[in-house]
């Protein structure tokens, strides 16, 4: 099969990503590979024919390379690894593909495209594609390449372009035929067009998906954006109003609200009221102020407006403000920097897997089935009709304009309902609490072993959310041992209105587990009157949680409700699919390793042993080497043995022996600290530099705790509101269904004590011996674990079995 791929419509971070997937999956599944520059524009302008590629140079030293299957050599280094990267086409290497938009690629082309943001192989809005003509042109221009099947990443337009084309295919075909621009033969082989299409865009605008390639980078940068401006509001008391893009989805404002710890939103599917939004935001604004809030930030969406569908934009806020509360009110528009620069962790997985996904159906593709568009759904990667997902996104606008708002709301994502309830609840402050007196709990929340990005974000929903319903927050600082001191104190709304944005722990955390002393910590429960607890933390609170379950029967203080919040870099608490923190940690990750691979294009070649944390888990390493591109991954599942080993380096002879003679590459290994503690990261690296000889050089990198991350990311702030808020919805309900019990029966009561996990989209809360059951203590991870299928993946993109048979 020849495979094509474009990218169209508005550029986003991760399409570079889809390209590079898209070229490697292809040629390792055995299809020819092209790319397509300009997006539709390209299809319709084709290929000059006066203007030929000159051969290119194929100074490859292959000394000692002998691979199963010479002609997957061929196409390994069919390209020149320059030819589409700098954006200048060539210019560079005397290879210019002016004239040409239609180009076979080879798996070099696409070397380094993941840590690059945009597309490289460019987009653009295409007038010309669509005409009938001009698709008449596209067509004619793939037929005569003798392309068959198109993968197209893209917003909605252009999702809807390529349904039009293939639809109309068969008509194209004819038509060409009775011109007599192709001949019957033709005409036959290219009977049927296949397409598959991947979602890029930053809005997060697409029905069917929870997710679109370039919405998290986009977030990042939003993100990044509010807190340098928060710094600089508080100084000043200014007041800020954001806007931020989306003009028909309030995606980005209302993450970016939550994740940023912002006063006031505004989005399209939940318009604020006409003519009272400006009384409402300024109450609960002067609310912020009243109790000392030096700073207010307020995100309009590009597309925001009110119930009257009057648009309501950022000067109007600014006006409001200023006039009525007085504030001293800047106005920042974030425009394309919400488009541009690296893509985040999440951005190069996404597309990765989508990539692959999308060659797959595309080779399973029959003339009868019809166009899919990928996606991914409760953590899955999924294929939908293209045409079903597009005309449910279609009907948001549609109900946006019918003034149904509910149905707006419901026609997104399940998260998206979820986190307005979360914005809501952490931004308001309430003047009467919620709950009756006798319903009102005192909660305490503990940080337990080591921080992970989101653990002062989850304290701070909760507590905001306790007040928010009359219950008292209480800090116990710095862990078992901290109660045992007495080291308890409420929280205040403001006190916690900075920990968002900050990294580490702010109540301080560490590895004492309740065994300490028992006894003494149950008569600490009962001396501050602690009705409810929140652990959050890795596997350690883990193991707190169980002990503190096993010493009930004996201390009924402790017959409350307990709640885990897994909150680890590891990602290796049972069940729970993500922890916080993970994500944090990987776009750590990321940012090292694009640094580290980038230092040895300045010298020789280097293979880079990058050494991870994450215990005997190997999820970090494994997700990390995806999202980076490194060729092999260790890890303390698969362990580290002598034949793996002689694999790996007639992996690396072959891979350097096929690189061009004279340019220094950098290729990574990614090495879980415990993955063996034999075969440690010293002397794997010595035995890469001995092994490698002329070829290459070997270093070994330790990232250590600089994966703890600095700043948590977007979706860590956010995944702790969601968890959070959960988690007390959980202790509001099991303090109810145990006040019904008397105190000496309570301990026979099993549901009070859980932890809160993530399976697929759903938050939901697994009891403490289901989580026993799944667990293995011993290694301290799950029993299974979701993620391992992704090590193969790994491999297959670095086409490890071509290269080592
Ligand atoms: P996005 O893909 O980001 O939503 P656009 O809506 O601008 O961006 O679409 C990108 C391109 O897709 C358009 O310039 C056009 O070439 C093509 N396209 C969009 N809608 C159609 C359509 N109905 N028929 C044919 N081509 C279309």
């Amino acid at each position: 099969m020849k495979i094509a791929v474009l990218t169209s419509g508005g550029d986003s971070a991760g399409m570079n990503a889809v390209v590079r997937g898209v070229v490697r999956a292809g040629i390792v599944k055995g299809c020819e590979t092209w790319v397509v520059r300009e997006g539709y524009e390209g299809l319709v302008r084709g290929n000059d024919e006066n203007v030929q590629l000159p051969p290119y140079d194929n100074t490859t030293i292959l000394k000692d390379v002998t691979i199963a299957d010479p002609e997957f050599l061929n196409t390994l280094r069919f390209g020149d690894g320059t030819l589409l990267r700098d954006g200048t086409f060539g210019h560079n290497c005397g290879r210019s593909l002016r004239g040409r938009y239609i180009i076979r690629v080879g798996w070099d082309d696409v070397r380094g495209y993941l840590p690059q943001g945009g597309t490289l192989i460019g987009t653009a809005r295409s007038k010309d594609f669509r005409e009938h003509s001009g698709r008449l042109k596209a067509a004619f221009n793939l037929i005569k390449e003798g392309i068959d099947a198109l993968v197209i990443c893209g917003g909605d337009g252009s999702l809807t372009g390529a349904d039009v084309f293939r639809s109309e295919w068969p008509g194209l075909v004819k038509e060409l035929e009775t011109s007599g621009q192709i001949t019957e033969a033709q005409a036959t082989k290219h009977g049927h067009l296949k397409i598959v299409g991947l979602v890029g865009s930053i809005d997060n605008d697409m029905s069917m998906t929870d997710l679109t390639i370039g919405a998290p980078t986009a977030l990042h940068r939003i993100c990044e954006a509010i807190d340098s401006i928060s710094s600089t509001a508080a100084s000043h008391k200014r007041a800020f109003v954001l806007e931020v893009m989306g003009r028909h989805c309030g995606w980005l404002a209302l993450m970016a609200g939550v994740a940023g710890g912002a006063d006031f939103i505004m989005i399209p599917e939940q318009p604020p009221e006409a003519g009272k939004w400006q009384e409402e935001m300024c109450k609960a604004i002067d609310s912020h102020r009243v109790v000392g809030k030096r700073k207010t930030i307020v995100i309009v969406a590009e597309g925001a407006h009110d119930t009257s569908l009057t648009p309501i934009k950022a000067e109007d806020v600014k006006n409001v403000l200023s006039e009525k509360l007085n504030l001293d009110t800047r106005v920042t528009t974030l425009g394309h920097t919400q488009r541009g620069g690296r893509p985040c962790y999440y951005d190069r997985l996404l597309p990765t897997l989508q990539a692959v996904e999308a060659v797959n159906t595309l080779l399973e593709a029959t003339p009868g089935t019809p166009s899919y568009m990928i996606g991914i759904s409760e953590n899955k990667i999924t294929r939908v009709p293209l045409m079903d997902a597009v005309e449910m996104t279609r009907n948001v606008a549609k109900a946006i304009a019918e003034k149904d708002f509910a149905r707006a709301t419901s026609l997104r994502d399940p998260e998206f309902a979820e986190a307005l309830d979360g914005f809501y609840h952490t931004s308001q402050l309430a003047t009467e609490p919620d709950l009756p007196i006798h319903k009102r709990l005192r909660v305490a929340f503990m940080h337990v072993g080591a921080p992970a990005g989101g653990m002062n974000a989850a304290t701070r929903a909760a507590v905001r959310y306790c007040l928010y319903q009359g219950h008292i927050p209480l800090a116990i600082y710095n862990g078992f041992n901290g109660l045992l001191d007495d080291n308890v104190t409420p929280l205040t709304w403001l006190g916690v209105d900075n920990w968002m944005a900050r990294g580490g722990s702010e109540l301080g955390t560490n590895r004492t587990l309740p065994s300490i002393n028992i006894g003494q910590v149950a008569s600490k429960f009962q001396e501050h009157g602690i009705n409810a607890l929140m652990l959050i933390g890795g596997f350690e609170a883990f193991t707190a949680l169980v002990e503190l379950d096993e010493a009930r029967e004996a201390y009924p203080a402790l017959c409350v409700p307990i709640v885990h919040l897994p909150a680890t870099i590891s990602n290796n608490v049972p069940v729970t699919e993500y922890s916080l923190g993970s994500d944090t940690c990987l776009n750590a990750l990321v940012d090292a390793c694009d640094a580290i691979k980038q230092s040895a294009v300045a010298s020789r070649s280097r293979v880079f042993v990058v050494e991870t944390q994450g215990g005997k888990c190997g999820y970090i390493a494994t997700m990390g080497a995806l999202a980076t591109g490194a060729c092999i991954v260790y890890t303390p599942e698969d362990g580290i043995n002598l034949d793996m080993l002689r694999q790996d380096v007639k992996y690396m002879k072959r891979r350097y022996g096929i690189d061009k003679k004279g340019k220094a590459t950098g290729r990574l290994i990614i090495r879980n600290e415990v993955a063996s503690s034999v075969y440690s990261t010293e002397v794997m690296t010595k035995m890469f530099k001995e092994e490698g000889g002329t070829l290459f050089d070997s270093r070994m990198v330790s990232l250590g705790h600089t994966l703890q991350g600095n700043i948590p990311s977007p979706i860590d702030r956010t995944r702790a509101v969601r968890l959070s808020l959960k988690s007390m919805h959980f202790i509001e309900e099991q303090a109810e269904q145990l006040a019904k019990l008397p105190w000496k029966q309570r301990w026979t009561y099993k549901g009070a004590i859980a932890v809160i996990t993530i399976q697929g989209t759903k938050v939901k809360w697994v009891r403490v011996e289901e989580m026993v059951e799944q667990a293995d203590m011993k290694n301290r991870r799950g029993k299974t674990q979701w993620w391992t299928k992704y090590k193969q993946m790994v491999e297959m993109l670095v086409a490890r079995e071509q290269l080592v048979n």
